[in-house]
């Protein structure tokens, strides 16, 4: 476990404190959760109870909201079984809860802002990667270098975590600032906060930990067989959507990696495709973001990257769009069009046609710095896999990070570039564009 903590900041544990609090922020579930089986150690060994708080944490539009509360009941309801203490809150209650705390715990998450101003211990778990971040041992800056440190790794690993054993329960006790969420109240809710209502819920996710398992079991039982044939066929709806689930921490990829190997070991399939994308490209998402200094910023391309985007920076592009053009899906692209029309319908594209998208961005852009932003600024507002370690990895894959040099091109010197002609050879753009209801 130790090498899953970090401790950040240098406040002393409290000796005098009614509970030991666990931040969840993105690791918002009850089981599979190295933060909640670190937390419930440290109150174990202190004698004190466990009180789970969640929030909504920055997730602030009628989309991300409701994903969030949707997670809540079910939340409240096994987390209470455990015997600890749960406490959600519309309004920001962490510095009250921490002021009667022994010391914090919560999820150590490369995209998201350490907790400042805490006046008792606080610690950081790493509970997303199956293999912990800091065993890596540096930036790695290709999946062929991350993925055989991975696999040395990997045994220790993928194994359950304990399940959660408190010495003592949470006395009853309500907090003023706590709201108890009921699916029906969900709507009301949300319209009562104070956030942006202009991004409707998905039409296709609804979030929680019993949603995450239902579509894994789905996933296990009717895709998994095909996985590695038609992952890149969006028509034939192969691929896991878990990643809303891995992004808000409903379900954890160890779970998930745990289930889809039992699976395939009982039905004699070979899952190493889909383990690759879940583990080896999500880790190496993960290792990113953990040492980037800005993994938001093209500063953190390779150098061979940078050179050729800058020497091209001046090329005529085939065509140039703002960044509400492209938000509005309103370019010359009717393929293009839909993949956006999917990010602002249902807050997540197909992974293969995602590489479209945001390459012709980077194509139909004034500039690659415009390109960047217009990529982030859409998924931090629609996606709802957003603000993840993921979203930037993956972002910046379409400037040249993690990939090799390609032969030269207009606009994108030799970084990658994908062609609608190439999907079209590879996939059924037409079946995609019905579904999108855009053909
Ligand atoms: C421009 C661009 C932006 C992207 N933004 C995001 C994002 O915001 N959040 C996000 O989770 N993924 C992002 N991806 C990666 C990928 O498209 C999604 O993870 C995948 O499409 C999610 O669908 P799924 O759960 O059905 O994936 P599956 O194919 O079923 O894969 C299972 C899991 O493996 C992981 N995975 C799959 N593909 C990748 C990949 N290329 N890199 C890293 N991990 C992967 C994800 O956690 C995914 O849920 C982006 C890709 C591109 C090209």
């Amino acid at each position: 476990m130790d090498e899953r903590v970090r401790l950040l900041n240098s406040e002393p544990v409290r000796s005098t404190a009614r509970y030991v609090l666990y931040w969840m922020r993105a690791n918002r579930r009850a089981s599979h959760n190295h933060a909640l089986a670190f937390a419930s150690q440290l109150a174990n060994d202190r004698g004190l109870p466990l009180l789970c708080y969640e929030s909504l944490d920055g997730n602030s539009n009628d989309r991300l909201c409701t994903f969030v509360l949707e997670g809540i009941p079910e939340n409240a309801r096994r987390l209470r079984a455990l015997g600890a203490g749960y406490v959600f809150s519309l309004s920001d209650a962490l510095a009250r809860l921490a002021a009667e705390a022994a010391c914090v715990v919560t999820d150590d998450f490369p995209t998201l802002a350490a907790p400042t101003g805490l006046t008792a211990a606080c610690y950081g778990v790493d509970s997303s990667c199956i293999v912990p971040m800091s065993e890596i041992g540096g930036r790695q800056y290709a999946a062929y270098a991350i993925r055989p440190k991975i696999r040395k790794l990997l045994p220790r690993h993928l194994a359950p975590v304990s399940p959660v054993q408190l010495r003592r329960s949470f006395p009853d006790r309500h907090f003023e600032f706590q709201t108890e969420v009921a699916e029906a109240d969900i709507p009301g809710l949300v319209a009562s906060c104070d956030i942006d209502h202009s991004v409707p819920p998905s039409v296709s996710f609804h979030g929680g930990a019993a949603a995450a398992e239902s579509r894994l079991e789905h996933f296990l039982v009717h895709n998994l067989h095909r996985y590695a044939r038609h992952r890149n066929e969006p028509a034939a709806h192969a691929t896991s959507e878990m990643s809303p689930y891995l992004h808000f921490g409903h379900i954890s990829a160890l779970e998930v990696a745990l289930r889809v190997k039992e699976h395939a070991r009982r039905h004699k399939l070979i899952a190493d495709e889909f383990l690759e994308q879940l583990i080896v490209r999500r880790e190496l998402a993960f290792n990113f973001a953990h040492y980037a200094a800005r993994p938001d910023s093209l500063a953190e391309l390779p150098e061979w990257a940078r050179g050729t985007l800058a020497r091209h920076a001046g090329d005529e592009r085939p065509a140039v769009w703002s960044r509400d053009d492209f938000v509005q899906a309103r370019t010359h692209d009717a393929l293009w069009n839909a993949t956006q029309t999917e990010m602002l319908r249902r807050g997540v594209i197909h992974g293969y046609y995602r590489m479209y998208w945001g390459k012709k961005i980077v194509e139909w852009s004034a500039s690659c710095g415009e390109a960047l932003a217009t990529a982030i600024h859409i998924h931090d507002r629609f996606a709802l896999d957003g603000r993840d370690p993921n979203t930037y990895a993956n972002i910046m894959w379409c400037f040249g990070l993690h990939d090799r040099p390609w032969p030269e091109r207009p606009v994108f010197g030799m970084v990658r570039t994908m062609t609608r002609a190439g999907l079209e050879r590879k996939t059924d753009v037409e079946a995609y564009l019905r579904e999108a209801g855009t053909a």
